[in-house]
């Protein structure tokens, strides 16, 4: 059968693919679905597209992955149409963007905006999803896709009395849609991972004060952002084939270029000048162009480290806050470092102090503030930039249920078991690129690949005939056992592994093999014509 309009034996009413989600990984998804002729309905909770870039409109958010890099790479009219103004552009350029795509490929009339879905059930007698929305809807689908990416659950910590506050309380990951008036407001931001520290220079000017509630400090570097050029522009334009060559041959997503050096061929010094080029680079350079063996070898690490002490020292006036804002636990990239415009220099100003939790801990929330161990101090606002329940927070949440009305949640419990980190044993034809298992690096890249595996497998199951495709539990468990076997240079402790959610399984959410591994796996499955797919008819798999 060929690109024909329905799966094959779809019913009726039923679409041939649902997406759930217009972010990054749900609009390509809906988009290669359109292509290859499924029919599609997408599903998204909120009222636009862009998932995170829809959701996290706080001050400063942007890209710490080059614009260009990020976006889609599926069509030269894309690139050539669409201008990207920065290196690193910020949210409302990118949700401009997500919205250009969905118009510029007809895609919007696909989408369902403002419901939620609240429960997804495997029908096995007719091999058909029905996925309930918190509208009363209730649709059907032969193949259900879950694009519901890893970080879009906000996290917020069960602190004493956070409902009693009286001012206004913002989580990063649920910005609201009106500008938030920070004009001589006291100001609290608990939390200084990626999103905390984007939001302290953005804010510091217009606040009377803003007090910054620092747990853990991270390895903070310069983003290095800066307006695009005309000329960098045209050239962005003209080299569209071989930058997409790079993005989707680059282990990281990126197209920065290889290490090319070991630390050792260089002498003390000659890395001190490398660190200051490293330090004057954009974004992820510093770990994707630094040192070859910078991952492997701790001492160079650990130099490096000093490096960036040495210039938050060599920033920050405050000798006791220079210190607090230094990590002594973990070493670069141990953590997912965040990078930074004016992040140290805002300590500088007179109404930002920073406050170390690990020396004085929050007592509570009040009704007009916080209370620490050294005593209440009254805010307007306070901003959660507490992070994510990561990879499976999503996937956990829809209320999926497979084989035998087993519910995804039950059988993820002890941490997520998966096949490439695109699906999962006894959830026929269910799918869910960039959550779980993914790679490491630029994200809309992977996710990219993965969305790819999975159109793939779709188009092969109907143009044989099949109605139900499901993993082998053998395949399935194998991927699994190298993923949660694999060393991976992010620390237990890290949100990678799940650890920041209390009550959680300690498993590794991320694939560290890595992307060129899991490319060669992809291509390997669709060489071997899906035979890590269990591949049947309805009857046959309902037997
Ligand atoms: P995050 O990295 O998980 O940081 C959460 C912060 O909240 C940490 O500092 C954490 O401290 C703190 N925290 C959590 N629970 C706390 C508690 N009970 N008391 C006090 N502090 C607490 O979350 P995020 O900053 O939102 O970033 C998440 C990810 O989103 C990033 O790693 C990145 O992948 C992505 N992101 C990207 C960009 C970008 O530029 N493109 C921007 C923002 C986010 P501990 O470390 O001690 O747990």
């Amino acid at each position: 059968m060929s690109g024909s309009a329905n799966a094959a034996g779809t019913t009726a009413d039923a679409v041939d693919v649902l997406v759930v989600g217009a972010g990054v990984t749900g609009i390509y998804q809906l988009y290669r679905a359109r292509e290859e002729g499924f029919s599609v309905q997408l599903l998204e909770a909120g009222d636009g597209v862009g998932g995170t870039w829809y959701w996290n409109r706080y001050p400063e958010a942007r890209f710490d992955s080059e614009s260009y890099t990020y976006g889609y790479l599926f069509s030269k009219e894309l690139w050539e149409e669409w201008e990207w103004s920065e290196r690193f552009t910020g949210q409302p350029e990118n949700e401009r963007y997500f919205n250009f795509v969905v118009d510029r490929f007809d895609l919007r009339r696909h989408i369902r905006f403002g419901v939620r879905v609240t429960a997804a059930e495997f029908d096995e007698s007719a091999g058909i999803w029905t996925v309930r929305t918190d509208d009363g809807a209730e649709h059907r689908a032969r193949f259900l896709v879950a694009a519901t990416g890893v970080l879009s659950v906000p996290f917020i910590p069960e602190v004493p009395g956070r409902e009693v506050f009286g001012g206004e309380q913002h989580h990063t990951g649920r910005w609201p849609q009106t500008p938030v008036d920070f004009t001589g407001k006291r100001v609290a931001i608990i939390g200084t991972g990626s999103s905390g520290v984007q939001i302290v220079p953005a804010i510091a000017d217009q606040v009377a004060s803003l007090t910054v509630y620092q747990r853990t400090p991270d390895w903070c570097t310069p983003l290095n952002n800066a307006p695009l050029t005309p000329q960098e522009r045209a050239e962005i334009k003209a080299d569209f084939e071989r930058i997409r060559e790079t993005l989707n041959t680059s282990p990281s997503g990126f197209l920065h270029a290889l290490p090319s050096r070991f630390s050792t061929d260089d002498t003390a010094e000659q890395r001190q000048a490398f660190f200051e080029k490293m330090w004057n680079s954009p974004g992820f350079t510093k770990l994707t162009e630094n040192y070859i063996d910078f991952t492997t070898n701790p001492e160079v690490n650990k130099e490096f480290c000093e490096f960036i002490a040495d210039k938050i020292r060599g920033i920050v006036t405050d000798p006791a806050t220079a210190d607090k804002l230094i990590p002594k636990d973990h070493i670069y990239a141990g953590r997912r470092p965040p990078f930074v415009t004016g992040y140290f220099e805002a300590y500088n100003k007179p109404n930002v102090s920073l406050v170390a939790l690990r020396e004085t801990p929050i007592v509570r929330i009040t009704e007009t503030g916080i209370e620490t161990a050294e005593g209440p101090r009254e805010f307007d606002i306070i901003i959660w930039a507490t992070g994510y329940d990561f990879g499976t927070g999503a996937l956990n949440r829809l209320g999926v249920r497979g084989r035998n009305g087993l519910a995804l949640e039950e059988y993820w419990s002890e941490g997520p078991n998966t096949y490439l980190g695109v699906t999962t044993a006894g959830f026929p034809n269910f799918f869910f690129p960039g959550g779980p298992h993914g790679a490491l690096g630029n994200n809309p890249r992977y996710a990219g690949d993965q969305v790819d595996c999975v159109i793939g497998a779709l188009v092969h199951a109907r143009d044989n005939g099949y109605e139900v495709i499901e993993v082998d539990p053998a395949a399935e468990a194998e991927w699994t056992e190298t993923v949660n076997s694999s060393g991976s240079l992010f620390l237990e402790s890290s949100y990678f592994y799940g650890s920041n959610i209390p009550g959680k399984a300690v498993k590794q959410l991320l694939n560290p093999t890595g992307r060129p591994n899991l490319q060669r796996l992809i291509a390997e499955l669709a060489a071997n014509e899906y035979s890590a797919f269990i591949l049947s008819k309805v009857e046959e798999a309902a037997a």
